[in-house]
């Protein structure tokens, strides 16, 4: 037995050879074997099933763990008093060697078994001694996240409640392993971060009893189908935050202990006292924690990763270990008996069981190895402290009570943290991230979407001003390029024109010969001046001699009787100067009226200008520069008073009729006067219907000198402004009498009456149809070949009278078809001129061209005649707005006109 207890205790001696110096190295020692928790490998280890070994062992064998072995220390008590005087003849059967850790146990005088044991605590040992080598290990390593227990077996009497429960009120230095552990555990715990609860049972009978709530008195084990923990859920657990509450939380189970026994007829050293102290503890993790980390976002703090350890340190005081017969059990029948000691038993056969590695432990059979099943072959670190009293007579119980220490020696746990994720505070805490991130990102959403709006709008408005900027520097090169378009194709054809031109000039007007003329002029004027009043003087002296011969003839007729002779001389006298005075007449008139036409070269050679342009043009031309002219105005009196004075003195019959004269000069003369009196309105319908107009067209026809049809030319221009005068000139041939007189003139002035003529009459609706077919468009036309700027004016106005006309009875429906300009080949003249300098030429063309437009049917001829970019520029550069208007009106409805422009890819 010796030997065998020897031999068991040798292997644990090995083991803790090296912790024998002291239990402070023991105690370091300890530490550094027990502090898995710093190292990596062991940083996530959930609690694994406890097993007091079996197959159960087996299920964390593959894990990390720490080998621990159950460590057994043995205290001997002192002699008690009773003792002292009982056993006072005896030697203590057992001797100690406590430097060896080592008992001698008595067998006779002679012999002894020795036992080894991890610690070996005499009668003297100090309950802090034992403290610090029992229980402070383990309360270190329940502080550092295993399970712990500290367990006192022993024979009734021995000392497991003074060893464990002293609350040391009287004596601080009496204090037990409980008070001392919760000490040390307050001690090292935080507060904020760590919890202590406890809870305090009895076993009696196979029934848990609460101490700390004597009416919860069957409280069932419950174990984890999975993990295989067990715990007491029905147990009252009680939080300590201090010493004071806890040793108020001892005394009250203590006191419930002793109530509870009394109710059970029982004694104290009949039931088991489980003390369990509950250590939650939260570390941070290291690096190796789960990452929840989401993309690359910065605003994501990595949570550290929140564990808890919770740990539970279980300190048992047990049951007396004697046998029922020898405590004096009285009262109690057999049966009750064992079932009071049937957890003890199981606890003996496990632990044996496991120091002999069988391979069935019986845990199930007690509810006491079922709390322990952690404690022994578990993986909790557990410390046993066997108590043994010094008195011979109890040798036996002593000697049972050291094998079961012996045996409980080689019960091997493997001690495993009890960490965990602390899944709850993880929650909270990523919840709370997780709001954060979600109102960050909330706040985020809105910085971005206001952002994108306001580079939108930004965009939106660069984009607005840049389609802006282009379009007016696109309108501005679309013009440019336009008006070059129009400036190079206007160049070509000017370039053309003058070309035709070049060829066909000849014998132009010439300035300087009518300048010398126009000088010579205004001497003969004096000069015939001076005669006229010579003749005027002899009229008179003739007028009184007559009146004298008539006199002295009624005087002769009295006396009758003095003979006819004389009569007959006197009358013949009588007739000599009747044709005196004719001739003279003649000569008057015909000095008057030259006198009145040198008058007129010399101040106004263009007396017909007032009357040609005015009134003709429907207000289009402001009064001419004459009437704006005093000095022209003054002339224009003075021609009209001149012509007055004379047609009242000759009479407009006789004046007439001196038109027919046979002296060409005569001729002249009386066509000036007629020509000057048809320039006042007054005197147009007396002209007319004196047979004025006839004598005048009958001039032309008689091929008369330029000058005799010039003058009529003008007349009949003259005559033409009235409406019933154009018929009458229509209706007597004067339209190819005019033609013919244009084809032959070659002074511009008669080209400029002709054509002031046919203007005229191209003003008229009815005469649209005759004056064309007789050839008054091409007549006019043909007045241009002199290029003199009076006479492109009367053109212009001709065109844009007729085609006036032309568009208002078109409008009316009585016209159809092309426009006879365009007919008569008018369109060349009227694109080339359209943009000329002198400003009555270019507006009756610009109206001209704007009638015209007006009608489809002239749109293609005016497309391919180059009218359209006049057109175009009509509508952008006339100043004036009504024509201007007129021509983007023409423009817009044409659907030549725009096919035309989007050809040309000119927006309009
Ligand atoms: P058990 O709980 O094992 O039945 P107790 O702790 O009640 O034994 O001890 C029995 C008696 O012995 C008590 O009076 C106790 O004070 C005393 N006693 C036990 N151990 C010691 C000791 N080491 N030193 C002094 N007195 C002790
Ligand atoms: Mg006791």
């Amino acid at each position: 037995m010796a030997s065998s207890a020897h031999r068991n205790g040798g292997v644990p001696r090995g083991a803790l050879k090296a912790q024998t110096s002291g239990s402070n190295a023991r105690q370091s020692s300890f530490k550094s074997r027990l502090a898995p928790s710093s190292s990596p490998g062991s940083a996530v280890r959930r609690s694994s099933p406890a097993s007091l070994g079996g197959g159960g062992g087996g299920s964390f064998k593959n894990q990390d763990g720490v080998p621990g072995r159950v460590r057994v220390a043995i205290r001997l008590r002192p002699r008690s008093a009773e003792e002292m005087s009982a056993d006072a003849d005896f030697a203590d059967c057992v001797e100690l060697q406590p430097e060896l850790k080592r008992l001698k146990l008595r067998k006779n005088n002679w012999d002894a078994d020795t036992y080894e044991f991890d610690e070996v605590l005499t009668e003297y040992a100090s309950q802090k001694r034992v403290y610090e080598v029992v229980a402070k290990p383990v309360v270190e390593s329940v502080l550092d996240g295993y399970n712990g227990t500290v367990m006192a077996y022993g024979q009734t009497g021995t000392g497991k409640t003074f060893t464990l429960g002293r609350l040391g009120e009287e004596d601080t230095a009496d204090r037990g392993i409980m008070v001392r552990s919760m000490e040390d555990v307050l001690a090292n715990v935080s507060p904020d971060t760590d919890s202590i609860s406890v809870s305090y049972l009895q076993l009696y009978m196979e029934y848990i009893q609460d101490l700390l709530d004597p009416s919860n008195d069957n409280i069932p084990i419950v174990e984890d189908p999975k993990t295989g923990d067990v715990s007491l859920p029905g147990a009252t657990l009680v939080e300590i935050n201090d010493q004071q509450s806890f040793l108020e939380l001892l005394r009250i189970g203590e006191t419930h202990r002793i109530a509870a026994n009394t109710k059970l007829n029982t004694e104290s050293s009949r039931s088991h006292a489980i003390l369990m102290v509950h250590v939650k503890r939260s570390v941070t993790g290291g690096e190796d924690a789960p990452s929840i980390e989401n993309g690359n976002s910065s605003h994501f703090i990595k949570p550290s990763k929140p564990l808890v350890r919770k740990s539970k340190l279980v300190i048992v005081d047990l049951a007396g270990s004697e046998r029922i017969h020898k405590s004096g059990s009285e009262g109690h029948m057999l049966e009750e008996a064992k079932s009071i000691n049937l957890s003890l038993s199981a606890l003996g056969k496990c632990i044996n069981a496991l120091a002999e590695n069988s391979s069935h432990v019986p845990v199930r059979d007690s509810k006491l190895t079922r709390l322990l099943r952690d404690s022994f072959g578990g993986t909790a670190r557990t410390s046993l402290v066997v108590t043994i009293g010094p008195s011979p007579r109890h040798r036996g119980e002593t000697t049972s009570t050291i094998l079961f220490g012996q045996r409980a020696m080689k019960v091997e746990n493997m001690l495993k943290i009890k960490e965990e994720f602390d899944y709850k505070s993880l929650s909270r805490k990523l919840e709370i991230q997780v709001d954060k991130l979600v109102v960050e990102n909330e706040r985020l959403q809105k910085d971005f979407e206001d952002e994108v709006e306001r580079i939108n709008l930004e965009a939106q408005n660069r984009i607005s001003e840049v389609e802006r900027n282009f379009a007016d520097a696109l309108e501005k090169e679309k013009l440019k390029c336009q008006m070059e378009y129009m400036e190079s194709i206007k160049e070509l054809e000017e370039r053309m024109v003058s070309n035709q031109r070049k060829h066909n000039r000849d014998g132009f007007f010439d300035d300087k010969h009518i300048e010398e003329g126009l000088g010579s002029s205004v001497e003969e004027a004096s000069e015939i001046r001076r005669q006229l009043n010579d003749e005027i003087s002899r009229r008179k002296a003739l007028e009184e001699e007559i009146n004298n011969l008539k006199s002295r003839l009624a005087q002769c007729l009295q006396p009758r009787e003095n003979g006819g002779g004389e009569i007959l001389r006197l009358h013949k006298d009588l007739e000599d100067e009747v044709h005196e005075r004719k001739k003279l007449e003649e000569e008057v008139i015909m000095l008057q009226s030259q006198l009145l036409q040198m008058t007129l070269d010399t101040d106004q050679p263009r007396y017909l200008d007032r009357g040609a342009y005015r009134d003709s043009f429907n207000g289009l031309n402001s009064p001419t520069s004459q009437d704006q002219n005093p000095h022209y105005r003054s002339n224009g009196n003075r021609q009209k008073a001149s012509a007055a004075t004379l047609s009242e003195q000759v009479g407009l019959q006789k004046i007439l009729s001196l038109l027919e004269s046979d002296d060409a000069n005569v001729r002249i003369h009386a066509v000036k006067v007629v020509a000057n009196l048809a320039a006042e309105e007054v005197n147009q319908e007396r002209i007319v219907e004196a047979g004025g107009l006839t004598s005048l067209l009958m001039l032309l026809r008689r091929y008369e000198d330029e000058t005799v049809r010039r003058v009529a030319a003008g007349a009949i221009a003259n005559l033409a402004m009235n409406e019933a005068n154009q018929e009458l000139i229509m209706v007597q041939g004067g339209i190819s009498l005019l033609s013919m007189t244009a084809a032959n003139a070659e002074d511009p002035q008669t080209l400029r009456m002709v054509a002031g003529a046919i203007a005229n009459l191209c003003g008229n609706d009815k005469l649209q149809q005759k004056l064309r077919t007789e050839g008054g468009i091409r007549a006019l036309l043909g007045t241009v070949r002199c290029g003199h700027p009076d006479v492109l004016s009367q053109v212009a106005r001709g065109i844009a009278n007729f085609a006036k006309c032309e568009s208002r009875l078109a409008t009316q429906g009585i016209r159809t078809g092309r426009s006879f300009l365009i007919e008569d080949g008018a369109l060349p003249w009227i694109v080339h001129n359209a943009n000329d300098e002198a400003a009555p030429i270019r507006r009756h063309i610009e109206l001209a061209l704007c009638h015209l437009a007006q009608h489809e049917v002239n749109a293609k001829d005016m497309v391919s005649g180059g009218a359209l970019w006049e057109l175009v520029r009509i509508s952008r550069d006339c100043s004036r707005e009504d024509i201007r208007n007129l021509a983007r009106k023409t423009l817009n409805s044409s659907q030549t006109f725009r096919a035309e422009l989007r050809r040309l890819r000119v927006e309009y």
